[in-house]
């Protein structure tokens, strides 16, 4: 059975991890949310005093960061793991996004999240979202999405994502946490977020996830059948 490699790349909240979860389930594949190394990467920074501005504390803190997933039967996906601990909802907070689009655009931290999700991919099977995946981990990805959706839209549904556990955050931090991340991730001068010159492009403001999963589907069928 032929296998592929699968990117879904996008600005921040457009339900990119929503959609390569559900298409990887369907293909028997593995999804790769390559968000959460930057999280996880983040937490540790913060955890440990590291400036960015010091690349020697830069290079011996990635030295000593040891990241895995590990898959949470209950959830139906990977939860993350710094240093053997789990840090999947530590990663989540509003302190992690509001460093995380900093500590991303360090050229250590690329080279060394990047070169762990080029391993992972290997063998093909795989379906991973992020912002540099079609362009810089895996430039010949069979498949390439770039997702889209209404600003607006995006701050509501991670809005309702958020309130949740955080019942003080506001509509405005959360929009302005979206903007500014969109903002470094797409102006960064090491793999900025774009889209690839042969990534399809899909807007998902006003499509339920069942019609965005199928879409997905048969696309990845006609590839995986030509
Ligand atoms: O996908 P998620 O919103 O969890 O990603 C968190 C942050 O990690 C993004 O805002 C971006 O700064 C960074 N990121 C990246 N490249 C990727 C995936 C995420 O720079 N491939």
């Amino acid at each position: 059975m032929k296998k592929i490699i699968i990117t879904i790349d996008g600005f921040s909240s457009c339900g990119k991890s929503t959609l390569a979860k559900a298409l990887a389930k369907e293909l028997n594949y593995i999804f790769i949310d390559s968000g959460a190394m930057y999280r996880a990467v983040t937490l540790y920074f913060i955890e440990n005093n590291i400036s960015l501005d010091n690349s020697n504390a830069v290079k011996e803190a990635l030295q000593n960061i040891h990241l895995a997933f590990q898959f949470n039967q209950e959830k139906g996906k990977s939860d993350m793991l710094l240093n053997n601990r789990n840090v999947e909802e530590a990663i989540r907070s509003m302190e992690i996004s509001n460093k995380v689009s900093e500590v991303a655009a360090h050229p250590l931290v690329r080279d060394f999240a990047v070169a762990q999700q080029q391993q992972m991919g290997l063998e093909k099977g795989i379906v991973m979202d992020g912002r540099d995946i079609g362009t810089t981990v895996f430039p010949q990805a069979e498949l390439k999405i770039f997702v889209t959706a209404d600003p607006q839209i995006r701050t509501e549904r991670r809005y309702k994502e958020l309130i949740e556990k955080n019942p003080t955050i506001t509509l405005e931090e959360v929009r302005k946490n979206l903007e500014t991340r969109d903002h470094i991730d797409s102006t960064r001068e090491f793999s900025p977020l774009r889209k690839a010159n042969d990534a399809i492009e899909l807007n998902n403001s006003h499509l339920t996830r069942e019609e965005q999963l199928q879409w997905a589907i048969d696309m990845a069928h006609k590839i995986l059948n030509s």
